[in-house]
């Protein structure tokens, strides 16, 4: 079987600096993987370089096989919640329907197909009842499902999440954690970039951790091994800490 993703020796950088340095790795279809590593680590740089939302200086990626513009459509991105401007006037059905947006073709808009789909998604993060709701109004965990939604309706293939769990409520990281579930059962592929490491045991099948090279990847236990999260968090003990509880 094709993998999900193929990164080979990716370089990006801001303005000459080097924020991701010759990183390769692979993701199994069907795998939940998680992205760790110190603030400024680049992961989110790497999520952007791969989805081609920033230019690489060097290397390839590929998705199940493929040139990534083929396969847009299938791949679904929920950016960091921090750098989305919550103030902008959108209803939470209209941000759903975006999702619905690459499958729809150049000058369609949503309709009733679309719409039934974006309501069932809104459904399934239980808000529903929200859908004529500002954005704007909804708390962290509430804003969050609806981005999931925006995902869903694309019934994608791969989800990329960048700190989906930052700023929310239990309840929400839980019905959160429990539709990804659902799409690894399906046969999806699930990237999260992660803080939290007490939960990456029950979370994720691998990680992957980074900073600005590749310093691991491989099984939960294999990573958070105190001697390889050492040398990634030389300078912040407080995950040096975590890391061992979450052994
Ligand atoms: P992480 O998501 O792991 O916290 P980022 O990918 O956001 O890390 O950032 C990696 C590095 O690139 C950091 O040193 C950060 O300051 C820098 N960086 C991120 N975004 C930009 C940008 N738009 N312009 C210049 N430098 C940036
Ligand atoms: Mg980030």
């Amino acid at each position: 079987m094709e993998k999900a993703i193929t990164v080979k020796e990716l370089h990006v950088s801001y303005h000459g600096n080097e924020a991701v340095r010759d990183v390769s790795f692979s993701i199994e279809q069907g795998s939940m993987v998680g992205i760790i590593g110190p603030n400024g680590a680049g992961k989110s740089t790497l999520i952007k370089a791969l989805l081609g939302l920033l230019p690489k200086d060097k290397g390839s990626v590929r998705f199940f096989g493929k040139d990534p513009e083929d396969m847009r459509k299938k791949i679904a991105y929920v950016p960091q919640r921090s750098n989305i401007d919550w103030t902008f006037p959108i209803t939470v059905m209209d941000t759903v329907l975006i999702g619905t947006y690459p499958s729809l073709g150049l000058f369609k808009f949503p309709r009733k197909k679309e719409k039934a789909l974006a309501l069932e998604c809104l459904r399934k993060v239980g808000l529903e009842d929200y859908r004529d709701r500002q954005i704007g109004e909804l708390s962290g965990g509430q804003q969050q499902r609806v981005f999931l939604a925006r995902a869903l309706v694309q019934q994608p293939e791969l989800l990329l999440l960048d700190e989906p769990f930052v700023g929310i409520d239990v309840a929400s990281e839980e019905t959160i954690v429990n539709i990804l579930k659902e799409l690894q059962q399906d046969g999806k592929t699930i990237v999260v970039v992660h803080h939290d490491l007490s939960k990456a045991k029950d979370y994720f099948d691998q990680l992957l951790l980074l900073n600005k090279e590749l310093v691991k990847y491989g099984d939960v236990e294999a990573v958070l091994n105190q001697e390889v999260m050492s040398k990634a968090y030389a300078n912040q003990l407080r995950f040096l800490q975590e890391a061992e509880v979450a052994l």
